[in-house]
């Protein structure tokens, strides 16, 4: 069988362990959220005539857009819906780059978004990040490529670029560019840039639902655009690319605005918790505004905590990457669940 030299050549992308979750597993490795979603999507589950399944769904997500582009006081025209905010990353390269071309991120970032890059031949130019982390937009914009993604906060590191460097890069570069705001609401309001979009044509901002609407397992984000992109986006999508059931669950939860704000509350002291004793007992932590948190153990390696911590049932997750290797990211879970973390880090530290 034939197979594109260029697949052939590729690795997959590697997401954190999935263990089997067995009531003593401690899962803190892939950002998600340890409370269940709004229970309005438990009742849409419940009231579901299943026999709607035999229809194919809604292929443009209409009363989802609806809903978003209201929200945001924008029109539906400026809202793209997709399966989980990766599908449309995957859609970007296909509407805006050609083989050959290059984006730049910054390093270390997603890591998706040069896996998706490979697959569409195009060439990712890695921008490293400053001694403490933070991002450099002169040294992205000077890289003159066609392209530039920044997760705002930043994965792994949950730094947050201020609004003004973002507006800063918009008004110095004409490119695409793409503010994935994937963990956006566990900080404060006013650092999304969700604003730009009706003043810039080349934004994009991308949202889930995975994270802070705590529907990872439903596979649906958003992005907020020019509706020329969305048209395009529109062209190249997968005929009906969003499921029936993930429509309604991801509508009920995005109507709970109260239920979002009490959860992302919660997880929000929670992290502010467990920074300050991880503080206390040695670690470097870089102050996070997402859902998880980057920290330096003192006077073990990051791979040891790890070995020890998994043997223990409790998965972090750890990179083996430069700038990264040193590093822990311990995702935000119950205060209960880091409550045996931080026993635990107690106990081997304390060996
Ligand atoms: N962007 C960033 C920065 C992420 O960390 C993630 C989750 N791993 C995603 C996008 C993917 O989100 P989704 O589940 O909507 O595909």
């Amino acid at each position: 069988m034939y197979i594109k030299q260029t697949i052939e050549q590729l690795a997959p992308y590697v997401p954190g362990i999935q263990p089997q979750m067995d009531g003593r597993v401690i899962k803190i490795n892939a950002n998600e959220n340890p409370y269940p979603p709004s229970p309005r999507v438990k009742e849409i589950l419940s009231e579901f005539d299943y026999g709607q399944l035999r229809y194919y769904p809604d292929a443009t997500s209409q009363r989802l857009r609806t809903l978003i582009g209201t929200h945001f006081n924008l029109s539906s025209g400026h809202v793209f819906c997709g399966n989980g905010s990766d599908e449309i990353i995957a859609y970007l390269f296909q509407i805006c780059l050609e083989e050959g071309d290059s984006i730049a991120t910054p390093y270390p970032t997603y890591t998706l978004y040069k896996t998706i890059a490979d697959i569409h031949r195009v060439h990712t130019e890695y921008v490293p990040t400053r001694d403490d982390f933070s991002i450099d937009i002169e040294a992205l914009i000077n890289t003159g490529a066609k392209g530039i993604f920044i997760a705002n906060p930043n994965a792994q590191t949950g730094l947050l670029l201020p609004l003004a460097e973002i507006e800063y890069l918009l008004q110095n570069y004409e490119g695409l560019v793409v503010i994935d705001e994937a963990y956006i609401d566990f900080a404060p309001a006013t650092a999304s840039a969700y604003e730009l979009v009706a003043r810039y044509p080349n934004l994009v901002v991308l949202r889930t639902f995975s994270k802070s609407h705590s529907l990872c397992g439903i596979r649906v984000g958003f992005c907020l655009a020019a509706p020329m992109l969305v048209d395009a986006l529109d062209k190249c999508r997968d005929s009906y690319n969003v499921s029936h059931l993930s429509q309604l669950m991801a509508a009920a939860a995005f109507e709970d605005q109260l239920y979002l704000q009490k959860t992302i509350k919660q997880v929000v002291a929670t992290r502010e918790r467990v920074r300050e004793t991880l503080i206390s007992l040695g670690f470097e932590v870089l102050p996070s505004q997402a859902n998880f948190l980057l920290c330096k153990p003192q006077h073990h390696t990051a791979g040891e905590i790890y070995e020890f911590l998994k043997s223990k049932q409790i998965y972090v997750r750890y990179f083996d990457a430069p700038r990264l290797s040193d590093q822990l990211r311990i995702s935000v879970g119950t205060d209960d669940e880091m409550d045996v973390l931080l026993e635990q880090l107690i106990e081997f530290l304390g060996d």
